[in-house]
């Protein structure tokens, strides 16, 4: 259950990453995040070069520095936690006080911005510097990789939101994490001869499992840049720059900001030809994931790039589980069958029997599942299980108790349907789930936040259908009698300060 890291020596000049900074081998990357390790390891005067599960957060922009990070963490024996420059500073203090990290490690542009929080949380803060792991890297001298007993060791902490509480760690181990990738390789064809067009955040399962891990498990190439944006990414799918791209993945919200450039930009016949031929001829798979893919957009990038999307289901806590094939038809609005290695269930609540579900569908690798007879529509909670479940939600033993059954499948919260050989999403078993743009957004959270307003005194919070976003953010408040509150002020008397790397300077 090694890391992808392990094989990189084994790529050695091969071109791993290409990012603002410049062409990075597999070797380069591998020699930098070893020096940091050894960094990290002194700092923390860790025995053995084992940091022993220790956690080490970092924010970095998406470039080299982020794996150097992440590879790092992982060569002393620690945890990755990787935090996310869109948060406001509160919720970054609470991502490094929650997940006790032991050190925080941060790209240049952010450590303004750390510093005040490291300070009252007492954490050592370590500069990632993103021009000098541009550079070519060499051997170090001295120093291992903690390297026994891969399998069970915590890798990973990746914050979600849920129906409850804050936001909680997803704890997922090297053994959970390889399986993701190994499943992913296997069933999307991955070779070391693909090019992936990064536009993802990267502290999630999508960005950093199916968009990064994959094709550095397998020696391919990922061109990453610092975030969306819609010219920049028609350019490098349609540019002449090499190596040239031939894998791209993205949420629906993106999709559709990409067909929206072209509706502006790309209005001449011969020019829609071009972007056509460019599409079909060069690139071989496109993805979309991370919340249900409205039919016209499937339909539209169907007719602008001759590319069925392929449309996969999964979640931080199982990694990908649900998949349309890559060679046979995609029947759009389905999510496909079961990834290598997963086990599903649909299941329906038991009346007569709590915490005994009904088993409406089971497929997997078990052969004494009794599926209870009688069901006609095979609609109810998806339940998964397999390599790829995490471990638990870190510090949350009555939380991670709650999220499986009591015989180990963990409950997704998404309604499913078996039909005509494959799965369909419905919809969640809660309403207080929203999910905008890929991401998922806590309902409750955002009413406690309202709440707080002296004019506001309830407030319901939902998700209204968005063609572009998906699902849209949306509040129904009452006010105190006598207060007034137009749409404007309470949108400014929200609004978290989102920072840039600039703006975050000016900031404080
Ligand atoms: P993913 O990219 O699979 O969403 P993530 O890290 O963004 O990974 P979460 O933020 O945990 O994952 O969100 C997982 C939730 O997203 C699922 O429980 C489901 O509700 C929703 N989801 C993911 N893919 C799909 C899909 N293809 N159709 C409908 N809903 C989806
Ligand atoms: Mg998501």
């Amino acid at each position: 259950s090694a890391p992808v890291f392990t094989r990189a020596l084994a790529f050695g000049d091969r071109i791993a990453l290409v990012d603002q900074y410049g062409h990075h081998t597999y070797k380069d990357l591998y020699y930098h995040s070893l020096r940091l390790s050894q960094e990290v390891c002194r700092l923390r005067e860790c025995t053995g070069g084992d940091l022993q599960e220790e956690r080490v957060s970092f924010l970095c922009s998406n470039d080299v520095s982020y794996v150097v990070a992440q590879w790092a963490s992982w060569m002393s024996g620690g945890i990755a936690v990787p935090l996310y420059k869109k948060h406001p500073p509160a919720e970054l203090e609470y991502f490094i006080r929650d997940s006790r990290s032991s050190v925080v490690l941060a790209g240049q542009e952010y450590m303004e911005l750390l510093r005040p929080v490291v300070k009252k949380l007492g954490v050592p803060l370590l500069p990632l510097s993103s021009t000098v792991y541009g550079a070519a890297a060499e051997e170090p001298g001295e120093g291992k990789v903690w390297e026994q007993n891969w399998r069970d060791r915590g890798a990973m902490i990746m914050y979600t939101s849920g129906t409850t509480g804050r936001p909680k760690g997803v704890l997922s181990t090297h053994h959970n994490i390889r399986a993701m990738v190994t499943g992913l390789v296997h069933k999307w064809a991955w070779s070391k001869h693909d090019v992936i067009l990064h536009v993802l955040p990267l502290h999630h399962v999508h960005g950093v499992v199916n968009k990064l891990l994959c094709p550095l498990w397998v020696g391919a190439t990922c061109v990453m840049l610092p975030e969306f944006n819609a010219q920049l990414v028609w350019e490098k799918l349609l540019g002449c720059e090499t190596p040239r791209i031939n894998v791209f993945m993205a949420v629906p919200t993106i999709y559709a900001k990409l067909m929206d450039y072209y509706d502006r930009h790309f209005t001449q016949p011969h020019v829609q030809d071009f972007v056509r031929a460019v599409c079909e001829e060069r690139i071989r798979l496109m993805v979309s994931g991370s919340a249900a893919l409205p039919l016209p957009v499937l339909e539209k990038w169907q007719s602008i790039t001759g590319h069925t999307l392929l449309e996969r289901y999964g979640m931080t806590e199982i990694g990908m589980a649900l998949s349309n094939p890559l060679t046979t038809v995609r029947v759009p609005g389905s999510v496909g069958t079961p990834l290598p290695g997963v086990e599903v269930r649909i299941v329906s609540e038991n009346p007569k029997k709590e915490g005994c579900p009904y088993v409406l569908h089971a497929e997997g690798n078990e052969k004494e599942t009794q599926v209870t007879p009688g069901f006609k529509e095979k609609e109810g909670e998806l339940l998964v299980r397999g390599p790829s479940v995490f471990r638990e939600y870190w510090d949350k033993p009555e939380e991670t108790r709650q999220a499986f059954t009591w015989d180990g499948w963990f409950k997704t919260g998404d309604t499913a349907v078996f039909k005509d050989g494959m799965y369909w999403i419905r919809g969640r078993t809660s309403v207080d789930i929203i999910k905008s743009g890929g991401y998922k957004i806590s309902a409750l959270e955002v009413e406690r936040l309202l709440l707080t307003h002296p004019s506001i005194t309830d407030v319901a919070v939902i998700g209204v259908p968005d063609m572009t976003w998906g699902q849209r953010v949306t509040a129904v408040v009452t006010l105190q009698e006598g207060h007034s509150l137009s749409h404007r002020e309470l949108k400014e008397w929200a609004r978290l300060p989102a920072l840039s790397p600039t703006s975050s300077l000016s900031n404080h």
